[in-house]
C-alpha cells in the first residue's frame, strides 16, 4: 500500500507517519530528512540543495525524482512506502505514478492535513529538532529536557533548523500555496483524497487519520 501524507510544513506529517509506520509495518520516506542527511554528508548532490533549502524554495523537480527514484527502488519499499513531504509539485506526482504503476502500484491514498496558517507559523518557529536522530520538540508544547540533551538519543544537538525560522516558514508556505496544493487537485481526480483537521492535540490527529482506515 502506498500512501500519501499531505499537508504544509508543520502540519504534522512527519509525527503521524510515525504512526502509520508502526500501523502498516511500511517505511516512511521523507524527502526532506534525505536531503537533510545528503547535505550532512557534504555529498555534491546536498550541495545542490543548500541554496534551495535554506531560503525555504522547493528544489528542482529532476533532483526530487531521482533521489525517490533510488529510495523507492529499495527492497524495504517494495510493500508500499508512506510519503512524507513528497510530491510537492504536480510534476513529482505524475513522475511518482509512473514509477508506482511499473511496479503495479498506485497511490491507495492521501491523507491531508489542514492547519491554519497562523497555527502553522507557531508550531514551526517553535519547534526544535535533533539533528542527531530526528527527533521533534516544540518550546511550549514538548519542551526539549533542560539538560539541553535530546531525550531519545542523549545528543546535543537539539537546535532550530534554519529553514524554521519565520521568514523562512513564510517562504515555505507560500511555495506549498503556488505548487503544492494543485497535487490535491492531481489525486482529488483518482478518487482518493480523504481531507482531515490537522488541528488538536497529536492524539486527535491519529484518531481522525485512524477512522480514514477503519
Ligand atoms: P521538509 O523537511 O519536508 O519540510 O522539507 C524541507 C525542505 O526540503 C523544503 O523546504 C524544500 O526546500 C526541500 N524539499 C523537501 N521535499 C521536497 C520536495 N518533494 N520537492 C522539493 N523540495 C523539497
Amino acid at each position: 500500500m502506498d500512501l500519501i501524507l499531505f499537508g504544509p510544513a508543520g502540519a504534522g506529517k512527519g509525527t503521524q507517519a510515525k504512526f502509520l509506520v508502526e500501523r502498516f509495518g511500511l517505511p516512511q520516506v521523507s524527502t526532506g530528512d534525505m536531503m537533510r542527511a545528503e547535505r550532512k554528508s557534504g555529498s555534491e548532490l546536498g550541495q545542490r540543495f543548500d541554496g534551495y533549502m535554506t531560503k525555504g524554495l522547493l528544489v528542482p523537480d529532476e533532483l526530487v525524482i531521482e533521489l525517490l527514484a533510488r529510495r523507492i527502488a529499495a527492497p524495504d519499499a517494495a510493500q508500499g512506502v508512506i510519503f512524507d513531504g513528497f510530491p510537492r509539485t504536480v510534476a513529482q506526482a505524475a513522475a511518482l505514478d509512473a514509477m508506482l504503476a511499473k511496479a503495479g502500484r498506485r497511490v491507495d491514498r492521501v491523507v491531508a492535513l489542514d492547519v491554519p496558517v497562523e497555527m502553522i507559523v507557531d508550531r514551526i518557529t517553535g519547534r526544535r529538532t535533533c539533528q542527531a536522530c530526528g527527533h521533534i520538540y516544540h518550546v511550549r508544547y514538548n519542551p526539549p529536557p533542560a539538560t539541553g540533551r535530546c531525550a531519545s538519543c542523549g545528543s546535543d544537538q537539539v537546535v532550530q533548523r534554519d529553514d524554521d525560522r519565520e521568514d523562512k516558514v513564510r517562504q515555505r508556505n507560500a511555495e506549498y500555496l503556488s505548487s503544492t496544493v494543485p497535487v490535491l487537485a492531481h489525486y482529488e481526480k483518482q478518487g482518493v483524497v480523504s481531507q482531515l483537521d490537522g488541528t488538536g492535540t497529536v492524539e486527535e490527529v491519529t484518531r481522525r487519520i485512524s477512522a480514514v482506515f477503519g
